[in-house]
């Protein structure tokens, strides 16, 4: 009994293998769309992290031009704290009447021009000053607070910032509510003078107490320079006598410089890197463009442009410029293409390995079912059902199990070609498989054996138990819904394997079965044959 077990456990895994392995071609034709979805879809996640990781990259440079900026406004500002402090500890001393500039005692007239001051070309001690000083109208009315706080500017050492290297800190100076300005670097009083109309430059309005009154020092747009050195930017810082406002102290930066700060960055867009203010207005050469920064919230992030097509990610620095990158979308996808190229290139190449292998694997189910399958019946050729029989023989023979044959050969079938024609043969052939394997069990195994014949082998089955199959065969074949009502039937022979005859084997039980299917041929056909050595049993079909 375990012996049959194992028998149909055996067969079953022959079987199996076969079958799955013509199922495969199904999984094959669906592996090229999976496979390339797969890659479809790594694609697009590629290039979706690719976009986040090229606005990343974006925006971390310009977060290091942002520090760049910003230590240069910090310098700027640094400046102005000292020379703030420096002011009003000079008007400190000189109230004290401890601080006496010898400039002071050197002032004059300029009543042409409305003006007092020095007239731009003083030295002390031999060196040239470095700084001038212009007033609005005549020494005599000046008052005597003013005079100290005269004295006290032209002790300031503006020039300071303006000698540090690589910086273009273009003008440094003290500019006094009481009508008068001391401008570093030097020029002189018939180039500039005090006016009134310079009480209306940004450098002073935002650092007044009514727009500053917190004393902070603060930064101006960027405006046109009137000494005509371009857009500057004005760091301004207010100086007091206790709660008295005197003054404001004022660095101008070129923006030139800015923008050459900007253009040392990396990631090889340095034309794109732009500085814009709060307005919208980009500060230096290209200030006919206006970006919109209405929506703009929060530190890193995207902006527009009026036309279509251009990526921005920008910055704040000091609340007062943003940094951006004006890109085409065509540089955009430069950068991304550079980002994740080697990546896609990978992506492709493990899927092309892929689709290679499936190719390959489909390749080998074809000629695998070429090999095993009947083109026309689509059941086992005749090597398979030989090799498959074969090996169910040797199972039947370790475990002493029964296994019997059926062959099957249609009947009259050259008549039915020559009437018909060989398609109509080739149908009826096709209908006869189908037939039969309908009837079988799935242990059972079917194949074309010759032309119009078949054969079967019903393991774990003795001769009656095949008889019997064979007649549901018969039945079946006759039954069988063909063409026009054209009439199809089989001979059919069935012969069990003996293991008391000496050398008895699938192709002696097949000669057996064979011999009995020429005697259902002899009397009459359509009629089933046990072989001869079994008791003759002839089923005649009324
Ligand atoms: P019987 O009843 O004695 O078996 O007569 P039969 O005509 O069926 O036998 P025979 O062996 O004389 O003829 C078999 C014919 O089957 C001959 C051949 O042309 C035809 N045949 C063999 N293979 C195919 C095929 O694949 N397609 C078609 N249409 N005909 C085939
Ligand atoms: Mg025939
Ligand atoms: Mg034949």
């Amino acid at each position: 009994m375990k012996d049959i077990e194992s028998l149909h456990i055996e067969y079953h895994k022959i079987n199996l293998t076969i079958r799955i392995k013509n199922d495969m071609k199904y999984i094959y034709k669906y592996l090229w769309g999976i496979t390339t979805s797969i890659w479809l879809f790594l694609l697009c996640a590629l290039i979706i992290s690719g976009i986040s990781t090229v606005e990343k990259k974006l925006s971390e440079s310009i977060k290091d031009n942002e520090r760049d900026v910003n230590q240069l406004l910090g310098i700027a500002i640094a400046y102005n704290l000292s020379a703030k402090e420096q002011m009003e500890y000079n008007i400190g001393l000189s109230k004290s009447n401890i601080n006496h500039h010898p400039l002071t005692s050197r002032l004059k007239n300029f009543p042409d021009i409305n003006s007092y001051g020095l007239s731009g070309d003083e030295t002390i001690d031999g060196t040239p000053h470095e700084s001038n000083l212009t007033g609005i109208g005549n020494l005599s009315d000046v008052d005597e607070n003013t005079m100290l706080e005269i004295n006290s500017a032209l002790s300031l050492m503006l020039s300071a910032p303006l000698k540090q290297k690589g910086h273009d800190f273009l003008w440094s100076y003290y500019t006094s509510k009481s009508g008068f300005l001391l401008l570093s670097p030097q020029v002189g009083i018939n180039d500039f003078h005090f006016e009134e109309y310079i009480y209306k430059k940004p450098f002073w309005s935002i650092a007044t107490p009514t727009h500053n009154s917190q004393r902070e020092t603060v930064i101006s747009d960027p405006y046109d320079d009137a000494a005509g050195l371009g857009y500057i930017i004005s760091i301004s810082t207010p100086v007091y006598d206790k709660d008295n406002f005197k003054g404001v102290v004022s660095l101008d930066v070129g923006m030139q410089y800015i923008e050459r700060v900007l253009k040392s960055e990396t990631l090889g867009l340095k034309e794109n890197l732009i500085l814009v203010t709060r307005s919208g207005m980009v500060t230096a050469a290209q200030s006919d463009v206006v970006y919109d920064l209405s929506n703009h919230t929060g530190n890193s992030y995207k902006i527009s442009k009026n036309d279509d097509g251009v990526y921005f990610l920008s910055n704040v620095i000091k609340d007062k410029f943003y940094i951006l990158y004006d890109l085409p979308y065509s540089d955009f996808i430069l950068l991304l293409i550079k980002n994740i190229y080697s990546q896609i290139i990978i992506l492709s190449l493990f899927m092309l390995i892929v689709l290679l292998f499936v190719y390959l694997l489909n390749q080998y189910s074809k000629t695998k079912k070429i090999a095993t399958i009947d083109g026309l019946s689509q059941i086992y050729n005749r090597a398979t059902v030989e090799l498959l029989s074969n090996k169910l023989f040797d199972l039947s023979f370790r475990s002493k199990g029964p296994i019997s044959l059926v062959m099957i050969d249609i009947d009259h079938f050259k008549k039915l070609n020559d009437t018909y024609g060989h398609q109509a043969g080739d149908r009826a052939i096709k209908l006869v498989a189908d037939t039969i394997s309908t009837v079988i069990r799935k242990t059972d195994i079917v194949g074309r054996y010759g032309g119009e014949e078949f054969l079967v082998t019903v393991p774990d089955t003795d001769i009656d138990g095949a008889f019997m199959m064979a007649e549901k065969i018969q039945t079946a074949i006759e039954s069988m819904d063909f063409e026009s009502g054209i009439k199809i039937t089989a001979s059919l022979g069935c012969a069990e394997y003996d293991p008391s005859i000496t050398g008895e084997c699938f192709d002696s039980v097949c000669l057996k079965a064979d011999e009995a299917l020429y005697a259902s041929k002899r009397n009459g056909r359509n009629r089933v044959t046990k072989s001869t050595n079994h008791e003759e049993k002839i089923s005649y079909v009324t």
